[in-house]
């Protein structure tokens, strides 16, 4: 008798072996039963793992100059047309305060990559002014802050934590060397890259990691490994997406890209896997998502994802900072997206968690801390579907 989807599944989930053979016939399904099984799976972990709060990261794209020249990315240095800004110090603080007085715990500090002395001192100082002015009862430590400002040395990622940024996202892109030569002009190392993610993680910081899904070229395989490369780095937070055009980028025009559809539900998938497989990490449902598809990120949310990163960069230079055509929310002020994400996230039996830094629960575990569950005060009302129920307490039962 062949086996079904869902005892597959089990098997995988109970054997936790996450062999390079299972995750790619997990990417490569089709069958639209089998993905909700999937779905249905990593949703019940993420509820038993991290519950069904939604963390916030009002996410402040302060600067997009930019030193490195990714081939995929809008904002890379040969790109001539794009007006290049850097927001002042009280537009940055302003920023972090809004997001601290709408209860959105922490904020995302994002920016092209510089790594002059200039770029650094001013980001240092801005750490400790946001630490400063956002604390208040409810936030006694101020807002939690995440940064995403590339590879520096050791000793500026040590300045940036002293000075009270606890996490870092730095994005791999693709796990493959040869993928990630090819994305990437000779003088931007896969080596640097990944002993950068080595040394945060030294320096103490939270670190967080990702891929771009659907490059033109990127086989499943790719994929796979991508996902084990997060076991092995034991990475605490993931942020990954669809890979999408930009007209200025420069990548090669021979291989075609994915269509949408085939894009999204690779995301889709790898959300899913990342949650089963990895648990408790935290795991963005990024605005890359939501370019594809009007409901991307909720989808997200369905598949596992514990993380949205609101758009509080000011108006005025919201559209010099696109890394990939069509991104959302262009025209929208940050008080807007507030009000319509709560009822997107309302749309999905979620509910945000406010005040909280929202740390990764893994990091938590890892370091003998308090898994900051902190639900939200009013019931929730989600209910995980039958069959996710079953899989997941055949897993957890072992
Ligand atoms: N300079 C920082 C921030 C980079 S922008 C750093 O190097 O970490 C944040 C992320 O946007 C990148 O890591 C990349 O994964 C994503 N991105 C850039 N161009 C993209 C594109 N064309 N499609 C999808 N994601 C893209």
């Amino acid at each position: 008798m062949a086996v079904s989807f869902d005892e597959e599944l089990a098997r995988i989930l109970r054997e936790q072996k996450w062999l390079k053979e299972d995750l790619v016939s997990l990417l490569a399904l089709q069958d639209p039963e089998a993905i909700e099984s999937l779905r249905a799976a990593a949703e019940a972990m993420l509820l038993e793992q991290c519950g069904a709060g939604v963390n916030l990261r009002g996410l402040i794209e302060f600067s997009n100059l930019c030193v490195c020249d990714c081939l995929y990315c809008g904002i890379r240095k040969g790109n001539r047309v794009v007006e290049r800004y850097s927001l002042s110090d009280d537009e940055i603080i302003d920023s972090a305060r809004w997001c601290a007085e709408k209860g959105y715990g922490s904020v995302v500090l994002q920016s092209g990559e510089r790594r002059d002395r200039k770029f650094v001192d001013r980001l240092v100082a801005n750490i400790r002014v946001i630490k400063e002015v956002t604390r208040s009862e409810k936030q006694p430590n101020g807002v939690g802050i995440t940064l995403c400002v590339g590879e520096q040395t050791r000793e500026d990622y040590q300045r940036l934590h002293e000075a009270g940024a606890h996490r870092y996202l730095l994005r791999m892109e693709t796990s493959s060397r040869e993928l990630f030569a090819a994305l990437h002009p000779a003088t931007q190392s896969y080596d640097n890259r990944l002993a950068c993610l080595k040394t945060l993680r030294e320096v103490g910081f939270m670190v967080g990691t990702g891929v771009m899904i659907g490059i033109p070229g990127q086989t499943i395989e790719q994929l796979a490994d991508d996902l084990l490369f997060f076991r092995q780095l034991d990475i605490d937070m993931i942020g990954m997406g669809p890979y999408i055009p930009h007209a200025d980028a420069a990548m090669p025009a021979d291989l075609p890209v994915p269509d949408v559809a085939t894009r999204m539900d690779l995301a889709f998938k790898m959300i899913g896997i990342a949650r089963l497989m990895l648990r408790d990490v935290n795991i963005a449902a990024t605005t890359a998502l939501q370019a594809l598809d009007p409901v991307g990120r909720e989808r997200g949310l369905r598949f596992g994802a514990n993380v949205i990163m609101p758009q509080v960069t000011p108006l005025h230079v919201r559209k010099n900072y696109t890394l990939y055509d069509g991104k959302p929310c262009l025209e929208d002020s940050a008080g807007q997206c507030a009000t319509c994400l709560e009822q997107r996230i309302d749309s999905v039996g979620r509910f945000i968690r406010y005040d909280g830094w929202g740390d990764s629960a893994h990091f938590a575990r890892r370091n003998n801390l308090p898994v900051g569950m902190n639900e939200a005060p009013a019931p929730h009302r989600h209910v995980p579907g039958q069959s996710a129920n079953k899989i997941i307490k055949l897993h957890l039962k072992q």
